[in-house]
This record gives structure tokens, C-alpha cells and sequence, in this order.
């Protein structure tokens, strides 16, 4: 099933959960009993993120293909395409395809964070739009030929393209113009709707999505949320993301920060008023980057659900 038909049939927000492949050679036990934990509040969908530049974390394709078959959930492909021709794409699109996955998440991509590789490793597509502009022509039947600038013309391939965004600018954004102007290019190539990076601050998802709808973002914008819990993990993710942090959610972790298990409440508390204004605002659904534990998702979907979604 596309997942954009998900959204608009919704009676209530659609919970999605995310997950990354484990490193080659180990199990995929973790994902699979985080869903056995959450599998109770029927998540609308699981997405499975993909690595960039040198990253030891295949299999993103089959363990959609896997969370499908096992739990009769709907899959989303994070597909990145700094590091791939446009060849590589197209045979990867029709590698999720033929495993029956209709949705894509089509991304840049980021060369991980310990890896020397350059992110100017560019060969096709410099841009998600281009990749999202690349998946639109094939759901039109058209595909790349044997050589440069002839088609060939098949089936339409039917999927229902996603794309990123960012509540507080990507790090290589000017301003919050440029940021939506990016977003809208995304979308003007045919994605059907939006999944946020994660913050803590909902002023500043509200903000984007105001300024959004503004600049005549229509398609359903679907705010991520990372369940945390650590002194320690919410500055590494400050951090690492460039996102902020309301001010009185820093004083009191800051106030107790060597007291781990009040810590855990503070995040908890925030995570949950988060989650609890977001669904009071309208959102469609939320995404919950589960970072494949299910405590912290389950924490907050058993207080906003009746356990049964
Ligand atoms: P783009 O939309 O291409 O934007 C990248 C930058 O280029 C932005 O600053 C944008 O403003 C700018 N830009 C876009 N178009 C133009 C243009 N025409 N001219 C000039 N500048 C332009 N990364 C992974 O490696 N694997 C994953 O599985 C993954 N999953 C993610 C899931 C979510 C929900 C999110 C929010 C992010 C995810 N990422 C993932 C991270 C993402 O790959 C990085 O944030 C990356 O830096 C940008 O990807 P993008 O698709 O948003 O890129």
C-alpha cells in the first residue's frame, strides 16, 4: 500500500517507526523484537534508513522486504543518492519494486560521520530533488535507456515518494527561505509528502510548517521524534544536528545533570507534552525514530493511544 493513501485515510495520526540496518554480520533480532514491543499500537508503516559513503550497513531493501512479511507492516526505503549514478539508482528502485515496496524515502545522504570520505564524491545527482524528479519519470513508464538521452518506455512503477525536511534549516541552508525553497523544489519533482528531522523545540516545527503552507506546501507534513532520555544524548544530538532546545528544557537538565534518573524524567515529561501538542496541532501522524529500542516510542504511545491505535 502507498503510504500517502495511509495518511489520507486516516481517522487518527499515523504512527510510523523508523529503524537502521544493524552492522553487517549481526542480527536484525534488535528490529524485530522493538516491532514485537510496538507491533500492539498498529503502526501505520516501518521505514529502514540507508547508508551513504562507505557505510557497513547493508540490507536496507531486504529488511523492509522482512518487516512486511513477518508483521504485515507497511515499508518505507530510505534510498540516498549522493554516492550512486543514476543507473545504480534505477536498478535499486526496481530492486524495491520487485520486492513489493511501493514507498521511497529519497534522500541526499550524508558520508558517515567516521568515514574520510568527501561528500563532493558526487556522480549524478548533487540533490534529493533530482532523485525524487528520477523516481516521478519511471512512475510515468519511463525509464533510463542503454545509452544517454534515450528512454525506454515500460510500466508505470507506482511508488509513493517521500522526502526529508528541517524545522530549523538543513545545516547547508542560508535561511528558512532557502530552506523551503529546497523543500518545494522536492516537492514540485512529485514527492507526496514530508518527514521532518527531529528537534525539541515544537515552536520551531509550527513556525516551519506555517511558513510552509504559506509558500503552498500542500502534501502532508509529518513531524519526526527520537525518544530520549540521556544528559549525555540529547547534547551529542544538539550537537550533531544543529537543532535547539527550549530554554526551560535545559535548565532543568542542566540542573540535573548528574542525576541520571531524574534526567530520564525530564526527557520523558518533554517527549510526551511534545507528542501530546503535536497531535493537538493536527499533525498527520508522527515518525518515531525508534533508533531500533522500543522503550522510549512505547513510553509515549501508550500514554497518547488506548494501546490499541
Ligand atoms: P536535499 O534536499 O538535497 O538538501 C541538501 C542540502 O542542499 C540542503 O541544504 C538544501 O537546502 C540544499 N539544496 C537542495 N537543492 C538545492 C539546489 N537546487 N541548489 C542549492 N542547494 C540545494 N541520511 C542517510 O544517509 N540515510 C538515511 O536513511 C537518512 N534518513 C533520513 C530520514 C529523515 C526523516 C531525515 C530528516 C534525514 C535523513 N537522512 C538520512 C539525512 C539526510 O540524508 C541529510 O540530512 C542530508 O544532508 C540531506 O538530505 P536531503 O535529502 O534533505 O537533501
Amino acid at each position: 500500500m502507498r503510504v500517502i493513501d495511509i495518511y489520507n485515510k486516516r481517522k487518527k495520526p499515523v504512527f510510523s517507526l523508523e529503524f537502521f540496518p544493524p552492522r553487517n554480520g549481526e542480527t536484525l533480532d534488535k528490529i524485530f523484537s522493538t516491532i514485537d514491543e510496538l507491533k500492539i499500537f498498529a503502526p501505520g508503516f516501518a521505514s529502514v534508513t540507508g547508508g551513504a559513503l562507505g557505510s557497513q550497513r547493508g540490507g536496507t531493501i531486504a529488511i523492509v522486504g522482512s518487516i512486511k512479511r513477518k508483521y504485515n507492516i507497511e515499508g518505507v526505503v530510505h534510498l540516498t543518492c549522493v554516492n550512486k549514478s543514476k543507473h545504480d539508482l534505477e536498478n535499486l528502485l526496481m530492486e524495491i519494486k520487485y520486492n513489493d515496496i511501493e514507498n521511497v524515502l529519497a534522500l541526499r545522504g550524508d558520508p558517515p560521520r567516521d568515514s574520510s570520505a568527501s561528500k563532493d564524491y558526487l556522480p549524478d545527482y548533487k540533490y534529493a530533488y533530482q532523485l525524487v524528479k528520477h523516481i516521478n519519470l519511471m512512475n510515468n513508464g519511463e525509464y533510463l535507456g542503454e545509452s544517454d538521452g534515450i528512454s525506454f518506455k515500460g510500466e508505470p512503477a507506482g511508488f509513493c515518494v517521500s522526502v526529508a525536511a528541517y524545522p530549523e534549516n538543513h545545516p547547508e541552508s542560508a535561511s528558512a527561505e532557502e530552506n523551503i525553497t529546497h523543500l518545494k523544489m522536492k516537492i514540485d519533482a512529485g514527492a507526496d509528502y514530508v518527514i521532518t528531522q527531529m528537534f525539541f523545540d515544537i515552536e520551531k516545527f509550527l513556525r516551519f510548517r506555517d511558513l510552509a503552507a504559506k509558500r503552498g506546501v500542500t502534501i502532508p507534513i509529518v513531524p519526526g521524534l527520537m525518544p530520549v532520555e540521556k544528559y549525555k544524548q540529547v547534547n551529542f544530538l544538539l550537537k550533531q544536528m544543529g537543532i535547539s532546545i527550549p530554554s526551560n528544557f535545559r535548565q532543568m537538565l542542566d540542573s540535573a545533570s548528574d542525576n541520571p534518573e531524574k534526567v530520564k524524567e525530564i526527557c520523558h515529561n518533554h517527549d510526551l507534552n511534545m507528542a501530546r501538542e503535536l497531535i493537538a496541532a493536527g499533525v498527520p501522524g508522527i515518525h518515531f525514530f525508534t533508533m531500533n529500542r522500543p522503550e522510549g516510542t512505547k513510553r509515549i504511545l501508550e500514554r497518547i493511544t488506548d494501546g490499541s491505535s
